[in-house]
């Protein structure tokens, strides 16, 4: 009888074969082939008509008056930044809890990362902390937050924050092409919405990425600042970067843009298969978002209580290991932790971040995944929770 075993105390593991955390599959190769086809034959690989179509598709799709098409999202946000007016060593207000990238883009734009709290209940920026660290900061230059994993941010009360502040509200929304902030699609909060499609991401371009913004003179420094600074003419108006989005990654785009509500909720219902699987065992949580919103859970992630689970998220994650289940700690350490932060002096910063961040356990979901496999996932999780004690005595 090793059927009840978690695999780290000799069971069967529930996938000999292994589970990767994502992985990344074209919607339409067919489809796509083609448009690449049709790029190639064209000649032209870059500033052609596919980045075009895509900034008009994603508009579209977002309900946005504008997207500019860029290299990628880091670059986007650096672009944002340098469009706003963040420089000269003024704090960029932001969460710790996010991807390095967040914080690398404000330095790169000349600003000085000033990190600030996690809500409890779904790890996005508090807005409550982020007023106070504003108020604090000598001249700050931006707030800046991210709607983690996909779940949107609590959009309303940031913007108060932000206004009475007298900053502009830049989101890194990498993890967000298909949320839903209450009906309204993530894109359109702020001043400017930076997607990422990453392969990591839930709509791929291989590396690119989209700004969305509602303010027309931005979009229009953003295609400018894209391409060197160049307005047309050479005679550059400010130094830009090259950040252009080539031909053949916006046909790569084009193809997972199409169908993308349907893939969105296809992961939640895959999420929420997950949830209700392990619904009930003591000290375990999902990263959801509010009532009403909609999540495209790039992530789908757990946060334990280790008191009540039986079990760290590092325990968990070798016991899932044992498996043959990737995980991933999604984001740990915090970007206030890392050493290329270590020079500001915050690393002792956030107590709340640093124990969500310490909780944090990331496991496989991706849009093709079925829901046995999903459930055979939980299930091996409700198998490791009930045998906890032993696990933790054999040293997992
Ligand atoms: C992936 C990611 C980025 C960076 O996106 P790129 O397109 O790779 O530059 C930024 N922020 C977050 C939260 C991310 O997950």
């Amino acid at each position: 009888m090793t059927a009840d075993l978690p695999a780290a105390l000799g069971g069967t593991p529930a996938f000999p074969e292994g589970l990767p955390l994502t992985v990344v599959r074209a919607p339409d190769r067919d489809g796509l082939l083609r448009r690449l086809g049709t790029v190639l034959d064209s000649g032209q690989l870059t500033n052609g008509p596919t980045v075009a179509e895509l900034e008009e598709s994603a508009a579209k799709l977002l309900e946005v008056d504008h997207v500019v098409a860029v290299s990628n999202c880091t670059a986007g946000l650096m672009l944002v930044l340098q469009a706003a007016g963040v420089g000269a060593g003024r704090p960029v207000v932001m969460p710790g809890f996010t991807f390095s990238a967040t914080a690398h883009a404000a330095h790169w734009a000349g600003g000085v990362p000033l990190f600030a709290e996690a809500l409890e209940e779904n790890i996005t920026l508090d807005p409550e902390d982020a007023a106070a660290r504003l108020a604090a900061a000598g001249s700050p230059a931006a707030l800046m937050a991210t709607h983690v994993y996909g779940t949107p941010c609590r959009v309303e009360r940031l913007q108060e924050v932000a206004d009475a502040a007298g900053v502009p509200l830049v989101y890194d929304a990498a993890h967000g092409l298909g949320s839903r902030r209450a009906g309204t699609p993530v894109g359109n909060f702020g001043l400017a919405e930076v997607f990422s499609m990453s392969p990591t991401k839930v709509a791929v371009a291989g590396e690119g990425g989209l700004v969305a913004t509602r303010d027309g003179a931005l979009a229009a420094t953003l295609r400018c600042a894209r391409d060197y600074g160049n307005p047309g003419d050479y005679d550059t108006l400010f130094p830009g970067l090259n950040a252009r989005m080539s031909e053949l990654h916006a046909a790569v785009a084009l193809s997972w843009l199409a169908g993308l509500e349907e893939r969105v909720a296809h992961r939640g219902a895959l999420a929420g298969e997950f949830s209700s699987t392990v619904a009930g065992l003591p000290g375990l949580r999902i990263a959801v978002p509010d009532e009403g919103d909609i999540s495209t859970f790039k992530d789908l992630t757990l946060i334990l209580d280790p008191d009540r689970f039986g079990l760290t998220a590092l325990e968990l994650s070798r016991a899932l290991k044992a498996e043959g289940v990737d995980t991933r700690r999604y984001f740990h350490p915090p970007v206030h932790r890392q050493r290329a932060y270590a020079h500001l002096g915050q690393a002792e910063a956030l107590p709340r971040t640093d124990r969500l961040a310490d909780s944090v356990l990331t496991v496989p979901l991706w849009t093709q995944m079925d829901a046995a496999t999903v459930r055979r996932t939980a299930d091996a999780v409700v198998r490791i929770h009930g045998r906890a004690e032993q696990l933790r005595s054999h040293g997992v």
